[in-house]
């Protein structure tokens, strides 16, 4: 269970208390605001506030004194045009803040992307919740044998079970000795910021994430990608359902342009244009490697 009673009352109290404004507001997102959504098995994603809408692209594009709306579908129109010509700055327009529940080792992954503003909830003062992430049963993998940054089949009968009870078994141990080495019962107990360290990078941390929607795409592009980690991917896959909600049209744009494309080489368009004329084409003819080869092939077949 993510969020406690006390939790859900402050989020519900929130709700209760709407403001009026002459802010831009998007309706799908006025839906999302504070509510969590659960991902994995102990982690969510919440918006805490939001700036702009699709209109607010727009208004940013034509350096508008108004909503910067001619007509839905002109503005549909030039923000599939803005995402398709990589014309970004009007995307930079819009921000989201997110509070985001996550283990340690998926919050190394996210916090890559330097282009973001983040606070992390802070364990040299506070005490963290003893939560850990272990995966379901259906996401303990073996390693891919053809891909080394990867996964694969998926781990059955007692090798599975002996891994999950390892994984819970570490997590728990480590916990009791964070919880032994703080205590001030008969000690002095350990500072928390030298207690943490050994803990496993499957528990649980919390930060406050605002970005603006063109660096939020990227990172979507990225993570919310069959080529990402799982245990970030469902972060990615959550906001995407947000970003949905909130710019709709943006979002379509993203969707077509970004993360249902492909970026073909030169070579990779050789080879295209040879196919179309019915001619063979082979890694060597056009300057592919096997890699490369074996990439457009997927890009191509249906
Ligand atoms: C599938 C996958 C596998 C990965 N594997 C590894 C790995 O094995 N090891 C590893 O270390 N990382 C790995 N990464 C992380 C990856 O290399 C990037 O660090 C991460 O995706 C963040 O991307 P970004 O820098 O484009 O994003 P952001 O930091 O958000 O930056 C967005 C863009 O801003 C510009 N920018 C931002 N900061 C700078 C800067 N200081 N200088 C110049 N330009 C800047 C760049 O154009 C950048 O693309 C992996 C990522 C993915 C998605």
């Amino acid at each position: 269970m993510p969020l406690n009673p006390d939790q859900l009352a402050e989020i519900q109290d929130l709700r209760s208390s709407p403001k009026q404004t002459v802010r831009a507001v998007s309706e799908g997102m006025e839906k999302h605001l504070y509510h969590a959504i659960d991902v994995l098995d102990h982690g969510f994603v919440r918006v805490i506030d939001y700036m702009g809408d699709d209109a607010a692209i727009c208004q940013a594009a034509r350096v508008s004194y108004g909503k910067g709306t001619k007509s839905v579908q002109n503005d549909e129109g030039l923000i599939r045009y803005l995402m398709r010509h990589w014309h970004s700055t009007p995307f930079e327009m819009c921000e989201i803040k997110l509070h985001v529940k996550l283990p340690v080792f998926v919050a190394r992954q996210w916090i890559r992307h330097r282009t973001a503003n983040v606070n992390e909830y802070s364990a040299r003062y506070s005490i963290l919740d003893r939560e850990f992430y272990i995966p379901a049963p259906e996401h303990v993998n073996a390693q891919s044998v053809v891909n080394n940054q990867g996964r694969g089949e998926v781990l059955e009968g007692e090798e599975a079970a002996r891994v999950l009870e390892i994984l819970k078994a570490d997590s728990n141990r480590a916990y009791d000795n964070y919880e032994a080495m703080i205590s001030e019962e008969g000690q002095l107990g350990l500072a928390r910021e030298l207690a943490r360290m050994n803990l496993p990078s499957n528990i649980y941390t919390q930060w406050y994430w605002k970005v603006d929607l063109h660096n939020l795409l990227h990172f979507l592009r990225l993570r919310a990608d069959p080529h990402a980690q799982y245990e970030i991917r469902v972060y990615a896959d959550a906001i995407c359902q947000v970003v949905a909600d909130w710019v709709p049209a943006a979002y379509k744009a993203f969707e077509d342009y970004r993360l249902g494309a492909v970026t073909m080489s030169a070579q990779m368009m050789v080879a295209l244009r040879g196919l179309l004329k019915g001619e063979e084409v082979t890694a060597e003819s056009c300057g592919m490697s096997a890699r490369e080869w074996r990439e457009f092939q997927d890009m191509i077949d249906a």
